[in-house]
C-alpha cells in the first residue's frame, strides 16, 4: 500500500525546487531548476537501488533490474511560469512510491509542458518520433536561446535527439498519474478518476484579406474590413461550438494589419480552437464555421482562406488498461474526458496506456492555487499499483 505520508516524504525535497514568493513553481524545462529536479530524480532511483538514465531526448528513466521491455509510470518534472507543486511532480513522486512494489520502469519526460519553446509534450513526442526535430531544435526562448543551446547546456546533446525513438523499445507501456486540472473528478465525489479518453481536438487558422482604407472617409458600401469579418467569424463560431454537447471553444490569438486606430484593418488572422469528447461533434462544427466564415466573407467583401492547423481525433485508452485502473480504486469512481494534452496521450499513439487524475478541489491548474490532498493522491497512487501488478 502507498500512504499519504509516504508520497509526503518523497515529494519533500522535490517541491521546494523553483518554488516561488507566490507559492508557484517554475521550473522551466533545460534550466537550473530542472536540472536540480532532475538531480532529485537520480537520488530517488539511487534510495531503491536504480541508476537514472537520460535517452537522447532529455527523458528520465530509472528502469528495473528484470529483462525488459517494461511497462512504466511518471509523468513529467519540468512546470509553467508560477504554476502548481503538483503538476507533473505528483506522478513523478507516485510512480516511485510505486516502483518500490512492482517491477516498473519510473519515467520523468522532458519539457513536457513547452513553457519556454513552445514545445509541449517534447520528451514524449522524441520518444514516439513525432517531433519535427528540426523545427524544435531551431525555436528561440524570450533570451534568444535556440532549444539545441539550452538542451546542449543542461548536457543532453542535441545530434542525438533524431535516436529517441530508438528507446521506445525498452518501453510496454505506461501510466500516468496526474492532478486534475478540472473539478470533474471533485464532481464525481472520487478522491481519483480515470481517463477514458483524451478529447478531439482542432486548430483552425482563419485568413482574412481586405483593403486598408480610412477609417473616416471611406463609406459603409466600400469598405472591405478584414477584422469586421474576422469578429463576426468568432461569433458565430462560439455560438456554434454553444450548439453542441460538451464542446469548448476559443479564440486563442487574433493578428491584426495594419492595427491602426484610424485605419480600415486590410488583413486579419485568427486561430480557432475547439475541443469535444467525440471526433464527430468536432468535425460538425468544423463544417458549419467553414461554411458561416464563407458566408461572412462575402458579405464583407474580403478574401477567406481556411486551413488545419492541428488536429487530433482524441485517444481513446485501452479497455484493460483503462479496467486495471478502476479495479485499484473504491466506488465511486469518476470517468473522465480530458481536454488537456498530456504525455500518456502522446505514448498511447505507440504504447498502451492509462491515465489516472486526482481531484483537485479548486479546478484551478498552472497557478499556485492548484490544490491536492495526499490522501486522495495515495488513493490514485495505489490504482496504479494495482493496475501495474495486473499488467506488468
Ligand atoms: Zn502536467
Amino acid at each position: 500500500m502507498i500512504t499519504a505520508a509516504h508520497l509526503e516524504e518523497l515529494l519533500s525535497d522535490l517541491i521546494p525546487i523553483g518554488l516561488g514568493e507566490d507559492g508557484g513553481t517554475t521550473r522551466l524545462a533545460w534550466t537550473r531548476e530542472d536540472e536540480e529536479a532532475a538531480a532529485w530524480f537520480a537520488r530517488r532511483a539511487a534510495a531503491i537501488g536504480r541508476t537514472m538514465e537520460r535517452d537522447p531526448a532529455g527523458n528520465l528513466w530509472a528502469v528495473p533490474d528484470t529483462a525488459g521491455p517494461w511497462w512504466a509510470a511518471g509523468s513529467h518534472l519540468d512546470s509553467v511560469r508560477s504554476g502548481g507543486r503538483f503538476d507533473g511532480a505528483l506522478g513523478v513522486a507516485a510512480a516511485f512510491a510505486v516502483a518500490e512494489h512492482a517491477p516498473i520502469a519510473v519515467i520523468s519526460f522532458a519539457d513536457e509542458e513547452g513553457a519556454r519553446f513552445n514545445t509541449p509534450t517534447f520528451g514524449s513526442r522524441a520518444l514516439v518520433g513525432r517531433l519535427d526535430v528540426d523545427d524544435a531544435l531551431d525555436r528561440v526562448d524570450d533570451h534568444g536561446i535556440t532549444l539545441a543551446d539550452a538542451m546542449a547546456d543542461a548536457g543532453v546533446d542535441p545530434a542525438g535527439l533524431p535516436d529517441a525513438p530508438q528507446w521506445l523499445e525498452k518501453l510496454r507501456g505506461f501510466l500516468e498519474l496526474h492532478v486534475d486540472q478540472t473539478r470533474d473528478v471533485a464532481a464525481g465525489r472520487g478522491p481519483a478518476g480515470v481517463v477514458t479518453r483524451l478529447a478531439a481536438r482542432l486548430r483552425l487558422q482563419v485568413k482574412l484579406g481586405g483593403r486598408a482604407d480610412h477609417a473616416g472617409t471611406t463609406p459603409r458600401e466600400e469598405r472591405h474590413d478584414a477584422l469586421a469579418a474576422a469578429a463576426r467569424i468568432m461569433v458565430r463560431a462560439d455560438t456554434e461550438a454553444a450548439q453542441r454537447l460538451g464542446m469548448v471553444f476559443t479564440t486563442g490569438r487574433l493578428e491584426v494589419e495594419p492595427n491602426a486606430p484610424t485605419t480600415v484593418p486590410s488583413r486579419a488572422r485568427l486561430w480557432l480552437d475547439a475541443r469535444a469528447p467525440e471526433p464527430e461533434t468536432v468535425e460538425s462544427w468544423r463544417e458549419a464555421v467553414t461554411a458561416e466564415a464563407g458566408r461572412v466573407a462575402d458579405e464583407a467583401g474580403v478574401t477567406l482562406a481556411l486551413r488545419t492547423a492541428a488536429w487530433s481525433p482524441g485517444t481513446e485508452f485501452p479497455d484493460d488498461v483503462r479496467e486495471a485502473l478502476l479495479a485499484g480504486l473504491r466506488p465511486p469512481k469518476p470517468r473522465i474526458v480530458c481536454y488537456a494534452g498530456h504525455d500518456a496521450g502522446v505514448i498511447a499513439g505507440a504504447r498502451r496506456a492509462g491515465m489516472v487524475l486526482v481531484r483537485n478541489e479548486t479546478g484551478i491548474s498552472h497557478s499556485p492555487e492548484e490544490d491536492v490532498s495526499l490522501e486522495d493522491a495515495a488513493a490514485g497512487a495505489n490504482a496504479l499499483l494495482a493496475a501495474a501488478g495486473e499488467l506488468a
